[in-house]
C-alpha cells in the first residue's frame, strides 16, 4: 500500500526513516520539512555504535560515513597547565564484552557531514527510481516551513494545516524535530510533553574555534571549579570543536535559550570566564563562531511513542541525551523500526505503530541508562581533589567522576538483537 508520509525535522532520524521508507515501498509520497532555510548541517562529533553500525550497512551508507570519519585517537583529562591526569583509548564498538570505556568510538563523524550523507542518499535513491521508471510516489523536501496545527482524523489520517496557511492530509505524521519537539506538544499536549522532558541538570554548548597549537587528535577534557567542564576535540581537522558543560549559572543559562544567539553567547561567556586552563581562548573564538548552539541536557520519557496516526522518532519521541553518547545510535533504531513495522503491515498502519512502540520499548530503555550521577565537582577543592585523585584513579581505571561524561563501561544496549526485516529490501 502507498501511503503519503509527512516527516517534520531533517536532522538524523528523519532523512534515515525517509530512505528506508523508499526503500520499501518506491511509491510512498514521502514530504520532509525542515523550519531552517536549508539544511542544517552543523553541529559536533556524532558516533555511532553498537546497532549503528549494522544500519549503516544495510542501507548501503557505511563506507560513505567512514569516509568523513574524524580521526581521534583517544581521550585524555587536563588539568589547568594542560598535563595530562587519565587517559583512554579508542573503543571498538564491535566488541561488545570487556571493551574497554571511553569517550572516543569506532565511528565518530562530524554532524554536518552525517546530515549530508543522510540527505543525499535518500535524493539519490529518489532519482534512481525514476531512472528505473518508477511511477508515483515521490520524495520532497521543503526548507523554512513548519507545522501550525495537526487535526487526527483517525484511519483517514491527520489534516495538517502549515505555517504559511496551506493545507495538506497525511496518512501518517512522523516528528523527527529533536529534543524540543513542537510535534510532540501538538500530538500529546503541552502538558504530557512538559512532564517527558526531563531535565538533567546541566546544560551545555557547542561550538567550534580556529585549531589551536595543542589541539590534535586526542580528545581534551577539563574540569574547572563550580560544577564546569570543557572538553575540545580537534580529530585532525582545522577547526576545533569545543563542548562546555555547566551546572553553574543554571537559571540564566535557562533563560537565555528563548533569545539570540548574541544573548546565548554572552551568559555563556560569563559563566566560563576565568575559569582557568585554555578556556578564555575558547571563549574568544566563540564569539565568532557561526555554528554556537545551546540546550539543556535533557531526556526525553513518553509512555508511547505514537498517538493516532502521529508518530515520534528519534530525540523528540525518546531523547537519551548527549551523556549517553546514544542518540544517534537510538535515532538511526528507531527510524529503521519504524520503517520496518510499516513495511511488515503496509496493509494496517495503527497496527504498525503499535508494533513500533512496543519494540523500541527495551532499546529506548537501554540507550537511556546513564552512568553514575551526573554531578560536577563544585567547589575548587572538590576539584583539585579529583584532579589528583584521577592520576591514580586513572592507573586503577576506577575513576568515577570520568565515567560521569563517558559513555557506559558495559553497554546494554550493544546486547539488544536488532530485528531483521526483510521487507526493507537494504543490501543484507
Ligand atoms: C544544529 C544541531 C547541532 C547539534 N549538535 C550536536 C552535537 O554537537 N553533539 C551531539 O551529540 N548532538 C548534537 N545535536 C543533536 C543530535 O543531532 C541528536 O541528538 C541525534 O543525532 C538525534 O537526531 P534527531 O534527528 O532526532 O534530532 P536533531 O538532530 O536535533 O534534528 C532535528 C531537526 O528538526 C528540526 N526542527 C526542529 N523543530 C522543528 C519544527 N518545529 N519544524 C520543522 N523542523 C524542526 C531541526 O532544525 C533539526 O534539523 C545537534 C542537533 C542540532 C539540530
Amino acid at each position: 500500500m502507498s501511503l503519503s508520509i509527512l516527516i517534520i525535522g531533517t536532522g538524523i532520524a528523519g532523512p534515515t526513516l525517509a530512505l528506508l521508507l523508499q526503500r520499501a515501498s518506491p511509491t510512498h509520497t514521502i514530504t520532509l520539512i525542515e523550519r531552517a532555510p536549508t539544511l542544517r548541517a552543523s553541529g559536533l562529533q556524532l558516533d555511532f555504535k553498537a546497532q549503528g553500525t549494522p544500519i549503516m550497512r544495510k542501507m548501503g551508507l557505511l563506507e560513505a560515513m567512514r569516509a568523513h570519519r574524524v580521526d581521534e585517537t583517544g581521550a585524555r583529562v587536563v588539568g589547568a597547565r594542560g598535563e595530562t591526569l587519565a587517559e583512554y583509548g579508542v573503543k571498538n564498538s564491535a566488541k561488545t564484552e570487556g571493551a574497554q570505556s571511553g569517550l572516543t568510538n569506532e565511528i565518530e563523524i562530524m554532524r554536518g557531514d552525517m546530515v549530508r550523507v543522510l540527505y543525499e542518499a535518500g535524493v539519490a535513491e529518489r532519482q534512481r527510481l525514476e531512472s528505473e521508471g518508477v511511477k508515483g510516489g515521490g520524495l520532497k523536501y521543503v526548507f523554512g516551513a513548519s507545522v501550525k496545527e495537526v487535526v487526527q482524523r483517525g484511519q483517514q489520517g491527520v489534516d495538517v494545516t502549515f505555517g504559511d496557511g496551506r493545507e495538506e492530509r497525511f496518512d501518517l505524521v512522523v516528528g523527527a524535530d529533536g529534543q524540543n519537539s513542537r510535534t510532540r506538544k501538538m500530538a500529546f499536549g503541552a502538558e504530557v510533553s512538559a512532564e517527558a522532558f526531563k531535565e538533567l541538570g546541566s546544560q551545555v554548548a557547542y561550538f567550534n574555534v580556529p585549531r589551536g597549537n595543542g589541539d590534535g587528535t586526542i580528545a581534551r577534557l577539563f574540569f574547572a571549579a563550580k560544577s564546569r567542564a570543557v572538553m575540545v576535540r580537534n580529530g585532525g581537522r582545522p577547526m576545533t570543536q569545543i563542548y562546555m558543560f555547566s551546572q553553574h549559572n543554571m537559571e540564566k543559562i535557562r533563560e537565555s535559550y528563548g533569545k539570540s544567539v548574541a544573548e546565548q553567547k554572552a551568559v555563556w561567556t560569563e559563566t566560563f570566564k576565568g575559569a582557568g586552563w585554555e578556556t578564555d581562548r575558547f571563549l574568544e573564538g566563540m564569539q565568532t563562531a557561526d555554528d554556537f548552539y545551546s540546550h539543556q541536557l535533557a531526556q526525553v520519557k513518553l509512555l508511547a511513542l505514537y498517538k493516532g496516526r502521529i508518530a515520534l522518532v528519534g530525540d523528540a519521541g525518546y531523547c537519551p541525551s548527549v551523556m549517553t553518547g546514544k542518540g544517534t545510535t537510538a535515532a538511526f533504531i528507531g527510524a529503521y523500526v519504524l520503517a520496518g513495522e510499516l513495511a511488515r503491515q503496509t496493509h494496517d498502519v495503527d497496527a504498525a505503530l503499535k508494533s513500533y512502540d512496543e519494540v523500541m520499548k527495551e532499546p529506548v530503555k537501554l540507550a537511556q541508562i546513564i552512568g553514575s550521577n551526573m554531578t560536577l565537582p563544585s567547589s575548587s577543592l572538590a576539584v583539585w581533589f579529583i584532579r589528583n585523585g584521577l592520576w591514580a584513579a586513572s592507573t586503577l581505571k576506577i575513576d568515577k567522576l570520568f565515567m560521569n561524561m563517558m559513555p557506559q563501561k558495559k553497554d546494554a544496549l550493544e546486547a539488544w538483537p536488532l530485528p531483521e526485516y526483510p521487507e526493507l529490501n537494504l543490501v543484507e
